[in-house]
């Protein structure tokens, strides 16, 4: 293992070819990339490394990151999609090494409101204050909020004896939309981020009667790395502006392309910093085209030599529809875009 934190699960008389040939299936279908070769599974990245092998009649798991809350977050992962391969799995495994404490998750924090303001039409600006942020400032730029059911005591997560991050269920289970970091304030416990006020929303309806000192949870953080690219067309609406905000913001002054922004109204309409060589169309939402149609119409016919990198944040139908397009017809890959859906439309 090339990292210095490092844990290794192994479970006794448990090794059969079948079971990690189901662990490699949960593995693909969770997104992870990874080497196979007879017995054994792995992967290597600057940031984590794993190996799942044959050790005699052994299933054997070793993991490695460079710090403690990066190979938790990895060790979460892991036995996340070891429990979907087999459930049985997870119990048998016996841990040693570096290993998340039993109790509060380490990338769990109560976070409580110091401000709620509406800086635009459609927008909350949360401020909310929890300890030790320095956590949450590498490592993806979201995070989840975990709103306990109403007139319940809230049951917060908690790791088990199996290590595993366990989630209330039935009557307290947590309501846990994922937000995105506007900003972080480590030394003052603070930090910030922008939610779209739509109705019915359960977020929403917690910021109307929220006062100041409420609480909620939060876990985090993950996802949404910022794209290194020359070239890069972002399409979204309001619950992806703050995450095409921030790619805007740290993208090289030498990037071209565009970013095209669907938001309620006009009064929505904010300054941003962008590259000159980046175009930003705003677009309301009713009267002009939806951004990630324009996106699928605009490159209709791109190859991967042509691409630039293309990004869509949306409602998650529309995102399917130019996922589709872009990676089974035109062969795009997933090193040159991203396709997320940023919240599903109820069904009728
Ligand atoms: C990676 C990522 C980052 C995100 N970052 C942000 C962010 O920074 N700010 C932000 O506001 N959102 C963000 N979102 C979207 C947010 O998580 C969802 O909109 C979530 O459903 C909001 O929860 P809620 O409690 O408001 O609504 P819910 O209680 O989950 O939903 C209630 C009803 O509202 C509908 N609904 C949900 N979202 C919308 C919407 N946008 N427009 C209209 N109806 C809706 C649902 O279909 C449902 O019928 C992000 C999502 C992802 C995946």
């Amino acid at each position: 293992m090339t990292h210095s934190f490092s844990c290794t699960g192994r479970a006794a008389d448990f090794f059969t070819s079948s079971r990690l040939d189901l662990i490699a299936q949960a593995l693909s279908e969770h997104g992870v990339k990874f080497q196979s070769e007879d017995t054994r599974l792995s992967a290597t990245s600057e940031s984590s490394e794993f190996e799942i092998s044959q050790d005699g009649e052994d299933l054997v798991a070793t993991l490695s990151a460079p710090g403690k809350p990066l190979l938790m977050r990895l060790h979460d992962q892991i036995l996340h999609i070891i429990e979907h391969a087999d459930t049985t799995l997870v119990t048998r495994m016996k841990w040693s090494g570096t290993l998340p404490d039993l109790g509060t998750p380490d990338n769990f924090r109560l976070a409580h409101v110091v401000d709620v303001s509406r800086p635009f039409a459609n927008f909350f600006r949360v401020t909310m204050r929890a300890r030790d942020l320095t956590h949450f400032t590498t490592g993806g730029m979201h995070f989840r909020l975990l709103l306990p059911p109403k007139e319940r005591t809230p049951i917060w997560p908690f790791v088990d004896e199996t290590g595993r991050t366990r989630f209330p269920a039935g009557a307290d289970q947590l309501h846990n939309p994922v937000y995105t970091f506007v900003s972080i304030d480590v030394a003052q416990n603070l930090f910030t981020f922008d939610v779209f006020i739509h109705d019915g929303g359960r977020i929403t309806e917690w910021l109307r009667t929220a006062n100041i000192g409420d609480t909620i949870g939060m876990m985090g953080p993950g996802g949404g790395a910022m794209p290194k690219v020359d070239q890069i067309v972002l399409a979204g609406d309001e619950t992806a502006l703050p995450a095409m905000r921030r790619i805007l913001a740290e993208a090289s002054p030498t990037t071209t392309g565009s970013a095209m922004i669907e938001v309620n109204s006009h009064d929505d309409i904010q300054p941003l910093v962008h590259p000159d060589g980046v175009d930003v169309t705003w677009l309301v939402r009713g009267t002009d085209p939806c951004p990630v149609d324009m996106v699928v119409d605009a490159y209709a016919k791109v190859t991967p030599q042509t691409a630039p990198f293309l990004w869509c944040g949306a409602e998650k139908s529309k995102v399917q529809r130019a996922r589709k397009h872009f990676r089974d017809t035109c062969g795009i890959t997933a090193e040159q875009s991203y396709f997320s859906g940023y919240w599903r439309k109820a069904q009728a």
